[in-house]
Formats: C-alpha cells, sequence, structure tokens
C-alpha cells in the first residue's frame, strides 16, 4: 500500500510508501513552490491510498 499526494495549486503529485517521506516531499514542494506551510496532518487529510505497481 502507497500514498498518492496531489497539489491542489499545480500538477505536482508525490507517491511514497513511506508515510514521512511522503510528508517531507510534500512540505518541501508547498514551501518551495508556494511558499506554504503545510502541517502532516494537512498532508494525511488529502492524500489517497494506492497500490503500487509491481515491482517488487
Ligand atoms: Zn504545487
Amino acid at each position: 500500500m502507497a500514498y498518492q499526494y496531489e497539489c491542489s495549486d499545480c500538477a505536482f503529485m508525490v507517491r511514497s510508501d513511506d508515510d514521512d517521506e511522503l510528508i517531507e516531499h510534500v512540505q518541501q514542494h508547498a514551501d518551495g513552490a508556494h511558499g506554504m506551510q503545510v502541517a502532516p496532518d494537512d498532508v494525511r487529510a488529502g492524500w489517497e491510498s494506492v497500490e503500487m505497481g509491481a515491482q517488487d
């Protein structure tokens, strides 16, 4: 199981099976691209669960 987060302000999209890594990516994007501070809870509220491709 992985999580996917799509930025609401641009076409940015990130996917990871690591909660903390995904949150960090989203925070870096929001800050770097939009000058926004995003709380971890905001990321959790906005991401969706996705199936990872078969790449074991
Ligand atoms: Zn964005």
